[in-house]
Parts: structure tokens; C-alpha cells; sequence
């Protein structure tokens, strides 16, 4: 059992918090990347959506903050390289029997900034993408913005090629902790962005907020949110500040020999998290997850998280992206030469990969699931054949001790403190040899 009461008071260190995943990555290996070629001369199992990731690994400027795998030094040539690898790899893997009849149910881009693409350059890659596996039962097309790069052309341009959510990476909108945090954009980029965005009627539009930038305070957090509902999305993201050691962030606490993080403690972000909450439900948003606030939630959907946390198969294109297929996982080469070169050779992009249980998938989707803040037991004895109540039935009793959640008429219902950090409790729901490992 973790000891949720210290880490929700704890001070900020470095380490991942957020948990995107089951099994932890570190248990994947290249040993056996065979399996996921095993994985794509199988048939479809009925009823498994399927999505599609591209990861655009290009932005202006690397944010202090960042762990993804991210360029900011390449020329027009050598994204249209990539580009064209990454369609060579979609082209090679839609051709498997695992594609076989199959359309995806939503397509996702994300980075890296997928709008840091011209408008060519994104109607060429989409068409592309659309003679391998078309986008005519694509409830969902998602695409992740820096609002510095959108300019009316290439926003338009987006809403051409088919997408219908568009999510602005704000993350504050303060100029000043903007620049401390090395974002590349500006408050007054935020907003032509969003009205630019308003414009062109996209059936969503979400904003991103994080909770604990470096030099964020009490005031300027209230601003934060006093503008966001000034902007009504459709939907706010917020994560709270985590501090990964792939960061420029954590480099330099490491050189200055600093074990705590210069942002505010979990606690603080927690607040800040349970306040911004507070405010949106008070001006009629729903609270959807333990990160995301929507102001409909009748019409408001995110379907690649609510597909992907229900066992979709997931074709991730790019380098270092992850996918999830026919239940093994695996990640692609994570330098971007490495990528390219393998996708030349005619040669698989694997890193490494991990072929999952039938158990591990029960847990991976129930964890997942819990960051909804709901989870029904009968789900998942209809589909896994497990009484997850009975199951879990240790630390979920442990839990509800700490005031953290609630089990009624067979539903485990997060409370409000819970559903903050909820991250922090679902190590308790591993399988004993995944949870001593720490989460990379
Ligand atoms: S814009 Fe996003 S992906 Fe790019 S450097 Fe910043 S955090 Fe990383």
C-alpha cells in the first residue's frame, strides 16, 4: 500500500507521477519484438476499435518541462523525410491481416506539435493516411495545437483534413511564466489562437492548464482559471506539474545537487487542481476525469481516451510512439535517425515490446479506468470474467478507509480527494513484480 497521505503532502521530486500504462514500460524489452510481428498476422477479434497515433516529434522551442521525444532543430527536408517514413510504416502495418476490413474509430496527433506541420504538408500526410485505412467511421480526429504556430490558413487547413477536436497546449496565461517555463507561445497567441479556432466551428475545442509551472502562484493560478472561463471551452485538461528526468528542469536541480523540484509541493497542486474544479462545476462543467472538466457532457466525448482505456488497438506511427495491438505492446525506435533509417531498411522500428496477459489487460483497463473516477464491476465480469470487488477487494477496503473512494450497487466511485490523486493509487493495484518498480 502506498502511503498516499505523505505523497499528498510531499514536496515535488523528480519522477513520473502520471501512469499512461500497465505493465510499467521498464518491463518491456527487445527480446522478444518477434510477438509483434505475431501480433499483426492474426486476425481481428471482433468488436476491438481501432485507433491510429502519428507522432509529430517537431516544436519551435523545447519547454523546460518536457520529457517527450521532441526536435527543434529540423529543416523542411528532413520533416518531409520523416513524414514519408512514417507513411512507408503505415502503409507496411495496414496491410497485415490485423488491419484486415478494418477502419479506425479515431485518429490521434499528437507530439512533439502536430501544428507545427504547414498546411501542405498536413493535407499531404492526411491523404495519405486516408488511402491506407479511411476516415469514413472516424467518430473522432484529434489534434494537438501550440498556439503560437496557427495561423487562419493552417487552421483552416485542419479542419479540412477531418478534425474535429483541436486542443490548445496553453498551460498558463501568464507571459512571464510562460517564458521561465520555456514555452515558445504568448498570452496574445492564446487568444487569437482560440478565437481563430471558434471561427472554424470544430466540434471541440479543448484547452491544456498545468497545475505548479515554475514561479506559479496563488494569484496568478486564480487568473488562470478566471480566464479559462472567460474562453468557455468545450473542455480543460489539467495536469499537475510532474518532473521527469528527461527534463531540462530536472538536469538542473541534478547539477545543483537539489533533490526537490522549484515548483509548488502536491499538496499546493492538488489544491490548486480542486479549486479550478470547484470553479468550472460552479459555472456548469462536469468533472470527466481526474484531469478533465467538459461543459457537455452529452456531447462532449473524448473517444481516444475512452477507446484506448477500453482495450482498443492502438497503431501508433512515429518515432518513440507507443501503440497497443491485438494485446502485446510495444514502443518504436526512440531517435529519430535510428527510426528512419530502420523504416528505409525495410526493417521493423521496434524498441521494445511486452505481450500482455489476459490478467494484465483486466488490470491495465481497470487502472485506467479509475482515472475516470467510476468503475463498474459488471463490466469487467462481462468482459474478463473477473468479480473485480473481490478481486481488489485489500486495497480497495484500504482506500475507502482513507476516505479516498466508495463502493456502491457493484460501482467503485472515486471521491473528489481520490480522483485528484488518483495516480498515486494505483500502484496498489499491480501485480506484486510490477509494483516496486518505479514508472519511466
Ligand atoms: S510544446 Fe509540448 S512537446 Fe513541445 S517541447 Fe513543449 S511540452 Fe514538449
Amino acid at each position: 500500500m502506498s502511503d498516499t497521505k505523505t505523497e499528498k503532502k510531499g514536496a515535488t521530486r523528480a519522477g513520473n507521477y502520471f501512469i499512461s500504462n500497465y505493465p510499467p514500460f521498464s518491463f518491456w524489452s527487445d527480446e522478444e519484438n518477434r510477438q509483434v510481428e505475431e501480433a499483426y498476422a492474426r486476425k481481428p477479434e471482433a468488436d476491438v476499435d481501432l485507433g491510429v497515433y502519428h507522432h509529430i516529434p517537431f516544436c519551435r522551442r523545447r519547454c523546460h518541462f518536457c520529457y517527450f521525444r521532441v526536435y527543434t532543430d529540423k529543416n523542411a527536408d528532413e520533416i518531409k523525410h520523416y513524414l514519408d517514413c512514417t507513411m512507408r510504416e503505415l502503409e507496411d502495418l495496414g496491410r497485415r491481416p490485423l488491419m484486415e476490413g478494418r477502419k479506425p474509430r479515431f485518429v490521434y496527433f499528437g507530439g512533439g506539435t502536430p501544428s507545427y506541420l504547414s498546411a501542405k504538408q498536413l493535407v499531404e500526410l492526411t491523404d495519405r493516411m486516408k488511402a491506407v485505412l479511411p476516415w469514413d467511421a472516424a467518430e473522432e480526429v484529434a489534434f494537438e495545437c501550440e498556439p503560437g504556430t496557427l495561423n487562419p490558413g493552417k487552421l483552416s487547413a485542419i479542419r479540412d483534413i477531418g478534425v474535429t477536436r483541436v486542443s490548445l497546449g496553453i498551460e498558463n496565461f501568464d507571459d512571464r511564466i510562460l517564458e521561465i517555463n520555456g514555452r515558445a507561445h504568448r498570452t496574445k497567441e492564446v487568444f487569437r489562437a482560440y478565437e481563430r479556432a471558434k471561427a472554424e466551428e470544430f466540434e471541440q475545442i479543448n484547452i491544456d492548464l498545468i497545475a505548479g509551472m515554475l514561479e506559479e502562484t496563488e494569484e496568478n493560478w486564480r487568473r488562470n482559471i478566471e480566464r479559462t472561463l472567460e474562453l468557455l471551452p468545450d473542455s480543460v485538461t489539467i495536469y499537475q506539474m510532474e518532473i521527469p528526468y528527461n527534463t531540462t528542469i530536472y538536469r538542473e536541480m541534478k547539477d545543483s545537487g537539489k533533490l526537490v523540484a522549484p515548483v509548488a509541493d502536491w499538496e499546493t497542486k492538488r489544491r490548486w487542481v480542486r479549486e479550478a474544479f470547484e470553479q468550472l462545476e460552479s459555472a456548469g462543467y462536469t468533472i470527466s476525469s481526474g484531469y478533465t472538466a467538459v461543459l457537455d457532457p452529452e456531447r462532449t466525448k473524448f473517444i481516444y481516451r475512452d477507446s484506448l482505456w477500453s482495450g482498443a488497438d492502438l497503431l501508433g506511427l512515429g518515432v518513440a510512439s507507443f501503440s497497443h495491438v491485438a494485446g502485446v505492446h510495444y514502443q518504436n525506435l526512440t531517435e529519430i535517425g535510428d527510426y528512419t533509417a530502420a523504416i528505409e531498411a525495410g526493417r521493423p522500428a521496434l524498441k521494445r515490446s511486452l505481450k500482455t496477459t489476459p490478467e494484465e489487460r483486466m488490470i491495465r483497463e481497470f487502472i485506467l479506468r479509475m482515472k475516470l473516477g467510476h468503475v463498474e464491476a459488471g463490466d469487467f465480469r462481462d468482459k474478463f470474467g473477473v468479480d473485480i470487488l473481490e478481486r481488489f477487494a485489500a486495497p480497495l477496503g484500504e482506500l475507502q478507509d482513507e476516505g479516498l473512494l466508495r463502493v456502491e450497487d457493484g460501482r467503485i466511485l472515486l471521491d473528489r480527494e481520490g480522483l485528484l490523486c488518483v495516480d498515486n493509487l494505483l500502484h496498489d493495484f499491480f501485480l506484486p513484480q510490477h509494483q516496486t518498480d518505479r514508472i519511466v
